[in-house]
């Protein structure tokens, strides 16, 4: 079946739940016995929830995987999978990466003695020296959050496999819908569904979707020992929000590009990051490993710190706030906001300079949009 069959249909049979059509939420801890010892499929939640089954198998339908994981937030997802590594254990991180990701690996695990080894993943000989070093992954993020740089996943992944490295793709960005990392070569796929997945700004949640049955009961053991799993009613969120995540997609991506070069022949504007654009230095990468951009993206304002808090201060439609991929249009400033706690000489480095701003283009009318950044760029 086609992508937009398996996210309204994949994980739910009707004929499994009294004929309910819509994913029922069964909002309970446990479940009764049949005898001592004796249970049904589900005895506990944190060990299995009908409704965050439904959720599960839906992402990994979604992600062509073939075993899916629902966890309470991003952030849950990605700490649950790190738990998988040792003390002394390598993972190799593209160095420009979402910077909750960055806090994970410098704040919590570097004190466990997991490294994180940062590589610019768009050179790869950079990376097949990294490699030299017996890491035992690699951490992709493609596009990259704020900065909109992409990396080649299926060259990552198969210098990685020659190494034996596991390729985590964190696929947020762009979600299943415009590209699939498992296709790519990727060995696990991880996901914030507080973003596009789930695309109405009113849950957080995280994901996780892999092929190899050896990695699913690692990762399912992991959900459960730790207790990072997604509740029932965030769950059937996700599910309702997942059923409009194509059509969502493509209006998104549509908004967003329209926006973007508009942006760029702006006079206030001095560089606009967007991987559907032809001056984006890795285009013709865009257009062979995904089949959309998403619609999230920077662009560089002229006139200093002033100009940008102008701007900032002045829209009307745009929210200025955190986070991305729902229906309403977010506008933010990376380096005191999503990225603040990236340290200030690791920000310059990457590129996350004061004139940056990022966008989350939304579904209203993309002429209301594009007027009230018009309104807000006017240079008096
Ligand atoms: C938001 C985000 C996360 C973290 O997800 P939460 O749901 O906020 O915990 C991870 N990666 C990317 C790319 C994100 O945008």
């Amino acid at each position: 079946m086609k992508f937009k069959t398996l996210a309204i249909h994949a994980g739910y049979d009707p004929k499994e739940h009294f004929g309910a059509v819509m994913t029922p939420i069964y909002q309970t801890s446990t479940f009764a016995f049949h005898g001592p010892g004796e249970h049904g499929p589900f005895d506990y939640s944190r060990s299995g929830n009908p409704t965050r089954k439904a959720l599960e198998s839906c992402l990994a339908a979604l992600e062509g995987g073939t075993a899916g994981f629902a966890f309470a937030t991003g952030m849950a997802a990605e700490t649950t999978l790190l738990m998988m590594f040792e003390a002394g254990d390598t993972i190799v991180v593209h160095e420009d990466l979402y910077g909750g990701t960055y806090r994970l690996f410098e704040s919590v695990l570097a004190n466990k003695r997991i490294h994180a080894h940062y590589v610019d993943l768009r050179n790869l000989a950079k990376f097949a020296e990294a490699l030299a070093a017996a890491p035992k992954a690699v951490w992709v993020e493609s596009p990259t959050n704020p900065l909109m740089n992409l990396v080649d996943i299926r060259a990552v992944s198969d210098l990685a496999h020659r190494r034996g490295a596991l390729v985590i793709c964190d696929n947020t960005f762009l979600s299943p819908y415009f590209q699939q990392p498992l296709e790519l070569g990727a060995d696990i796929v991880v996901h914030s569904t507080t973003k596009y997945i789930n695309g109405h700004s009113d849950v957080v949640g995280g994901g996780l979707v892999v092929k190899d049955p050896g990695l699913a009961e690692r990762i399912y053991f992991l959900q459960n020992a730790m207790g990072t799993c997604a509740g029932p009613q965030d769950c059937f969120l996700v599910l309702r929000g997942i059923k409009t995540l194509a059509v969502r997609m493509e209006e998104h991506n549509r908004n967003a590009l329209e926006i973007a070069r508009w942006l760029e022949k702006h006079p206030q504007v001095s560089a606009v990051l967007h991987p559907g654009l032809e001056s984006h230095p890795q285009h013709m990468l865009a257009l062979r490993q995904a089949q959309g951009f998403g619609g999230t993206f920077s662009f560089r304002v002229r006139g200093g710190e002033d100009a940008v808090k102008r701007a900032l201060s002045r829209l009307r439609v745009f929210t200025l706030a955190e986070s991305l991929g729902g229906v309403e249009s977010l506008i933010e400033h990376p380096c005191t906001m999503s990225h603040a706690s990236v340290p200030p000489d690791v920000q310059a480095k990457m590129g996350i300079t004061p004139d940056l701003i990022r966008v989350s283009v939304g579904l209203e009318d993309v002429g209301d949009l594009i007027a009230d950044l018009d309104a807000a760029l006017a240079s008096k």
